[in-house]
């Protein structure tokens, strides 16, 4: 048996150097992917050379196009096809066999493959009609492809390709028969491909039997040795796609990173989110290969002056960037390898700070956080998205903490007010005009932090056992939905404002970030640089906009602090 390592570099040959006919070079480029994962780069040379492959990858690694893409690689032109199938896909459950056809038929549209989805569940009689009509690649489950087989509504004669998906499932939902049935009814020349997360000895027993001289590709080993681990707290959250673009947002809210670095499988993904980012309030920059050095050069620019605090990237568009004061890294999805996750996270926790990583996991991709837990030898900690309740207590916190500052400081400060708490209490309880302070403060703190209050169910991950379907999952509670802010990046002429507060005084770009998008007519976005100093800051606004940011800067206040805003001098980003 041959034995195929990953490069573990994240680098290598580009879709079009694996030997895939042009279109499908197109359609994959066409989908937004930049570049193969690994496990399509070994995968997709070996099996259109025809050889049988066993492959250790579980979901999320690209799996399905590496087996998919060369299937379709295959297809005869479509005038010459008969209506038998020449490739079956069997997959442990109906969701798999639904994604998988879905997968084959995105990939093969440039060459009109036919692909049925067969599982249990679905009346017979639509399949059959489907199968009768002429097909080119069958996904199915074990059992129903067996029931076809019994009724002669689907002929493996001309089948030239079997792939087992997720083998260790079939096997651990008592497939191991149907399988042997269905392989035995296939002609003996075909190509086997055995793709499995995990390879005991059931599995090897399978291979042993029913693949050929195969070639071996496992996702390598680990490459970091324990003594390079980063300091980096790693937490992954359990969350169903629908609701991912919400919880992303919620978690951001909790962990309000300084600067962050989100990744995103596809151009296509990242622009998404970075529209849905922003429109939520976020001031996110997207980042991937359709862009110019140009653009590269102002998204990095303004992540270092604090005017954006999430780029939003591809790995391909990241490789080689630089950012010192990156605190997070944050996977929109669990990346496609584990080095891929050691690369990415590698960006934080440098020189002995601390450093946060999250991994956003659908719970189809779960098994590939145990492989990273393996792979980095560090524990991934697995928890619930956050709920609005959480999130709005974790902000009342903030605001406690930052008046018990105030309170711990300075006492002329405190004095300076202490005539409007005195008049007040003509007339109010102190209790009630502590509690009224209490929610201008934390009004103003949270401003701008539009909070989308969808509910995010919880997953459990008893409840996805195979076969379950999406849909399910306790409600967690949650408040009205919220409406999404307004965001352009406008690209005007800026002006430079100085405030009269900084460090000392405990403020933050998010505080006056928070100031004025709440009190102004202006977003996030709109923001431009933030340099904050000991004593002042200087803010970077749109120049037609900074009477009304002077004004409103004079009568809001920041952590709990009068201030004063006038012009600093003009300048043009
Ligand atoms: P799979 O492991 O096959 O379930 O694929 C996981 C996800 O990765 C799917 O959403 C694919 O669309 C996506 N994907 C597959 N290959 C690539 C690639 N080369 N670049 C970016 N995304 C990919």
């Amino acid at each position: 048996m041959a034995d195929a390592p990953v490069a573990d570099d994240g680098s290598g040959p580009g879709f079009d150097e694996l030997g895939l006919a042009d279109d499908l070079v197109a359609a994959v480029v066409k989908l937004g992917y930049e570049e193969p994962t690994p496990i399509q780069r070994e995968a997709i040379p070996v099996l259109l050379q025809g050889r049988d492959l066993m492959g250790q990858a579980a979901t999320g690694t690209g799996k399905t196009a590496a087996f998919a893409l060369p299937i379709v690689h295959g297809l005869v032109p479509a005038a010459r096809r008969t209506k038998s199938p020449t490739a079956l896909v069997l997959v442990p459950t109906r969701e798999l066999a639904i994604q998988v056809s879905e997968a084959v038929h995105r990939y093969g549209r440039a060459v009109d493959a036919r692909v049925v989805p067969v599982y249990g569940g679905q009346p017979i009689f639509r399949q059959l009609r489907a199968l009768d009509s002429g097909v080119d690649v069958v996904v199915a489950t074990p059992g129903r492809a067996v029931d076809h087989l019994g009724r002669g509504s689907l002929s493996l004669a001309e089948i030239r390709t079997v792939v087992l998906d997720e083998a260790d499932e079939m096997l651990d939902m008592g497939f191991a028969e149907d399988i042997e049935e269905i392989l035995k009814g296939t002609p003996g020349e075909r190509q086997t491909v055995l793709f499995s997360a995990t390879m005991p000895p059931r599995i090897e027993a399978i291979a042993r039997t029913h693949l050929t001289d195969p070639v071996r590709i496992e996702l390598g080993r680990s490459t970091t040795s324990d003594g390079d681990s980063p300091a980096v707290t790693q937490t992954a959250y359990l969350v169903r796609r629908a609701h991912k673009a919400t919880a992303l947002g919620r978690i951001l809210d909790v962990e309000a990173p300084t600067a962050a670095i989100v990744f995103c499988r596809t151009r296509a993904e990242v622009d998404t989110l970075t529209e849905t980012l922003n429109g939520r309030g976020y001031r996110a920059e997207a980042l991937h290969g359709g862009f110019g050095q140009e653009h590269r050069d102002r998204v990095m620019n303004r992540l270092r002056s604090g005017a954006a605090d999430l780029i939003v990237a591809t790995d391909v568009a990241a490789r080689g960037l630089d950012i010192d004061q990156l605190t997070h890294v944050v996977n929109y999805d669990v990346p496609s390898a584990p080095e891929t996750y050691v690369h990415r996270i590698g960006r934080v926790g440098r020189a002995g700070r601390e450093g946060v990583a999250i991994t956003l996991a659908e719970p189809r991709e779960h098994r590939m956080l145990k492989t990273i837990e393996r792979v980095t030898g560090q524990k991934v900690q697995v928890r619930q998205v956050p709920t609005v309740d959480e999130l709005r207590a974790h902000q009342l916190g903030g605001t406690r903490e930052a008046l018990d500052e105030v309170l711990g400081g300075d006492r002329d400060h405190l004095d300076r007010v202490r005539v409007v708490v005195e008049s007040l209490s003509d007339e109010h309880d102190l209790m009630e005009i502590a509690l009224a302070a209490v929610t201008l403060v934390h009004e103003l703190r949270v401003a701008g932090a539009e909070t989308d209050d969808t509910e995010i169910p919880v997953v459990d991950l008893k409840d996805e056992r195979p076969g379950k379907g999406d849909r399910g999952g306790k409600a967690r509670p949650g408040g009205p939905k919220g409406k999404p802010g307004r965001n352009t990046h406008t690209g005007a002429d800026m002006t430079r404002l100085y405030v009269s507060a900084g460090r000392k005084a405990r403020v933050g770009p998010g505080d006056l970030v928070g100031a004025i998008a709440g009190e102004t007519s202006l977003s996030g976005r709109d923001i431009g640089s933030i340099d904050v100093q000991e004593m002042f800051s200087l803010v970077e606004v749109p120049s037609g906009k900074v009477d009304e940011v002077i004004e409103a800067l004079g009568r809001t206040t920041l952590r709990g602090r009068k201030v004063h805003a006038r012009r600093e001098k003009y300048t043009r980003t």
